[in-house]
């Protein structure tokens, strides 16, 4: 049985944690091999996680959670609990 409320606190943490990071950026230097890592890539990374930490979110309250984006099939609790994000059932079959 899958604990919505701690997968819903799990999200909220998350989302929190980016938003920080976000907010808080980088301090590497322009001309350094790694700068347009540090400061395109990781962000968007990040903010790509935000928000689908979010999307879990609206889905937890319409009652949505947990199904498959692709085959409408329910994704597993294990998957769920160590991803909550997860949108697709399975790597190997949905994504
Ligand atoms: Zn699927």
């Amino acid at each position: 049985m899958l604990q919505l409320e701690e997968i819903e606190k799990t999200l909220k943490k998350k989302i929190k944690q980016f938003e920080k990071e976000l907010q808080k950026g980088n301090n590497v230097d322009r001309s350094s091999a790694s700068y347009h890592f540090f400061s395109v890539t990781i962000p968007k990374i990040q903010r790509e996680i935000i928000e689908k930490c979010r999307k879990a979110l609206v889905k937890i309250k319409d009652g949505t959670f947990g199904i498959c984006e692709k085959c409408g099939e329910k994704i597993s609790p294990d998957r769920l609990k160590e991803l909550p994000s997860s949108e697709l059932c399975f790597p190997s079959k949905c994504s």
